[in-house]
């Protein structure tokens, strides 16, 4: 018999988007005609900008035609992409990274997990807690973990919390570790980097010769000057980190999948004997033997993107959620439920009131309002007490699950 991948086994059979599915159809079969609105998934709602839906049509029509047909495209992705995303997201922000330091990808969600193929199996993983769930769960996969204990938390991982007592600053590890993932803004909190915080930590990186992972999924949600867009911003960055990038939030391409890492020519790591070796000569072997690029009619989206009309469009589309999330903030606070994030992010983080854990602000928001959110503990141990509400929905929506919120105050 073929043996399996028993690190899978390890895996805490994902507990909380099912969880989550299971209370609200039981809820729904109780109560069949009550109105429900979900406000716990990460998801775009709101339909491609024209710019870009316009470009997709453009490329469909040269592929139907043998003078301007393509086949297989470049592994790392057109240069017309890349050249457009060096240009608006890092050189016109004074940033210096290069064309052939873009690799361009179905998304960001893959690259996390398949970063990891590159990397040996003793490496001391840290992640922050509450954290987005791919982060840890490709890494049991991977074998770079024990099993989980009752709280969830995998052997091996060290946990940095983030929490209101903390200012949502997670403190460098007391111990070494060499693969550090930072999400910002992040999910699940909302909250954002200043530079400063972020300088501890590429510090950190160089001093340990560690490399973080920044996934800057949320980048296109910041909103108050000053912090920060990039990990590359940060002084010594280029030597320490590798950033993740997505149209997913940014351009609404969740359904049309697009993203892209950067790895700076600076940025190495060490063989079995202890010899340095560049890590991008090895994601580009990877990623040509294992990936045979994004469509073409995508990648020129994605550039439609960057295009005048597409960034003024895309802009509109980030403030319409951003819109919504400050009406969600601000109806919790009139509330009295006190709130992080949602400024620079879609999404609100929210401690939940008299003391509540976060799955029973869960079932009362259920029963009393019919809204659906997300229970903090499941993004991690030190989520408990936490509740996450998302922004990406229609605005009728959410002024609705206001409205309710107002006259139903879970208590
Ligand atoms: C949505 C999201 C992404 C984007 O993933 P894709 O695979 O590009 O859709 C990446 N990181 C975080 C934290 C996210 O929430």
């Amino acid at each position: 018999m073929a043996q399996i991948n028993d690190h899978y086994l390890k895996l805490k059979a994902g507990y909380l988007f099912p969880e989550i599915g299971r209370r609200v159809r039981e809820f729904s079969s109780n109560h069949p005609d009550a109105p429900i609105i979900k406000m716990g998934i990460g998801d775009v709602t709101e339909p491609l900008a024209p710019a870009i839906v316009q470009a997709m049509h453009a490329a469909v029509d040269e592929m139907g035609v043998r003078e301007t047909f393509r086949g297989y495209g470049p592994e790392n992705g057109y240069e017309f992409l890349r050249e457009a995303i060096v240009k608006h997201d890092f050189v016109d922000r004074g940033i210096n990274i290069a064309a052939d330091e873009i690799f361009v990808s179905d998304g960001s969600k893959c690259d996390s997990g398949n970063l990891l193929d590159i990397f040996g199996s003793n490496n001391k993983i840290a992640v922050l807690d509450p954290v987005y769930p791919v982060y840890v769960d490709t890494n049991v996969m991977a074998g770079n973990t024990g099993p989980a204990d009752d709280d969830g938390r995998y052997e091996g991982i060290v946990y940095l919390p983030v929490t209101e007592e903390n200012n949502f600053e997670p403190e460098l590890p007391n111990e070494h570790v060499d693969l550090i993932y930072l999400c910002y803004p992040n999910n699940p909190t909302g909250t954002v980097a200043s530079h400063e915080l972020l300088q501890k930590w590429v510090d950190y990186a160089r001093q340990h010769e560690a490399i973080i992972f920044y996934d800057a999924a949320y980048e296109a949600f910041i909103t108050e000057d000053g912090v920060p867009h990039s990990i590359y911003e940060i002084e010594g960055a280029r030597e320490v980190a590798i950033e993740l990038r997505s149209f997913s939030k940014t351009a609404g391409f969740t359904g049309t999948r697009c993203g892209f890492i950067v790895i700076p020519k600076e940025l190495s790591g060490k063989t079995a004997d202890g010899k340095s070796q560049p890590i991008q000569p090895l994601w580009h072997r990877r990623h040509s033997t294992k990936f045979n690029g994004v469509s073409y009619i995508v990648q020129r989206g994605a550039e439609a993107a960057y295009s005048e009309a597409g960034r003024e469009q895309i802009r509109e589309l980030v403030n319409f959620y951003l819109e919504n999330a400050s009406i969600v903030k601000n109806g919790l606070e009139r509330l009295g439920i006190k709130t992080f994030g949602g400024i620079n992010a879609p999404y609100v983080w929210l401690r939940t009131p008299d003391g509540k854990s976060s799955w029973e602000f869960f079932d009362d928001l259920l029963e009393q309002s019919h809204i659906v959110g997300t229970p903090g503990s499941g993004f991690g141990a030190a989520g408990e007490g936490y509740f996450r509400l998302s922004a990406f929905n229609s605005r009728e929506n959410i002024e609705t699950a206001m409205e309710r919120l107002t006259s139903k105050v879970p208590s």
